[in-house]
């Protein structure tokens, strides 16, 4: 994966990327966060909200808490407790006095392959907010979109004054959701592609990591369509008689790296238990087999 060599890398510095907006690019570049987690300043005067504070490395801390200045930060937000996302809102709050607001607290060991998405144990927000809830400053509000899939933990905050999404890892430019079951849900997370789809007042996504998405319903639009392609591919596959995941991967990803085919099998996995849940499909053990539609 060459792309992040492409863009800048500006990590421990805040850049202003929009009005309202800023951003501190964290330095844990690896093939599943990209250049990095971002972690995003909003507001622009006596009080902001920090979301996805990232991993809690003291340079990224030290280059939010420089760009914060002497503004008062109202809510340190998470969009899900991935290692990657959350572990520095601790420290921050120790340094701030401002309360975690965001995503509920979630614990699992891992949900596979990718090392960087382990779980933060250790998160304790202060206040967790249902999709629809606010948190507010002066001259901004942060709207909770709930968008369980990718976790089922998974917040979007939306910008409603300029009609900004931060996406978390919902929705990404460079590359699609890692929707790793058990708690990775294809099902919730395609129920969550439409929910933002159906949003018509979006007019970015920033992601938690790559670039914006300036076209975002096409981008979602897009990315829904990719996974039900996924989805007839596997059925054409048990159809083929390929019916355990170890089959079907080195066929469905014949190009992608090897290294990344573990990842693709927990996908496959996932698109396997939604096709279970729509009695498509069924389960024997390692095998799965079509349902005959009048069965
Ligand atoms: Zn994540």
């Amino acid at each position: 994966m060459n792309a992040p060599d492409l863009i800048d890398k500006p990590y421990a510095v805040s850049e202003r990327i929009a009005p309202l907006v800023r951003r501190v690019l964290a330095r844990n570049p690896s093939p599943f966060t990209y250049t990095g987690t971002q972690t995003y300043i909003v507001g622009d005067a006596a009080e902001v909200a920090v979301i996805d504070p990232g991993p809690a490395d003291d340079e990224h801390i030290e280059a939010i808490l420089h760009a914060v200045g002497s503004a008062r930060v109202v809510a340190i937000a998470c969009t899900h407790t991935h290692r990657d996302h959350s572990p520095a809102a601790a420290p921050l709050k120790a340094r701030t006095g401002a309360p975690i607001i965001g995503c509920a607290a979630l614990t699992l060991d891992d949900d596979g392959p990718r090392a960087d998405a382990a779980f933060d144990a250790d998160y304790r927000p202060d206040r967790v907010l249902a999709d629809g809830e606010t948190i507010s400053g002066d001259g901004w509000t942060l709207e909770a979109v709930a968008t369980p899939g990718h976790t089922s933990n998974h917040l979007c905050f939306a910008l409603v004054e300029t009609g900004a999404v931060f996406t978390g890892d919902h929705v990404m430019g460079w590359s699609t959701s890692v929707v790793s079951p058990p708690d990775g849900d294809m099902t919730a997370y395609l129920e969550s592609l439409s929910k933002l789809y159906e949003r018509q007042q979006d007019t970015i996504y920033f992601p938690a990591h790559g670039p914006a998405v300036e076209k975002p319903r096409q981008l979602v639009r897009g990315m829904i369509g990719h996974r039900r392609q996924r989805e007839r591919q596997i059925l054409k596959q048990i159809a083929a008689g390929h019916q355990s995941i170890g089959q079907m991967v080195p066929l469905m990803y014949k190009g992608v790296d090897e290294r990344l085919w573990p990842a693709a099998g927990r996908s496959v996995l996932a698109h396997l238990i939604d096709l279970e849940r729509r009695s498509l499909v069924k389960r024997e053990e390692e095998d799965w087999t079509l349902v005959a539609p009048n069965s």
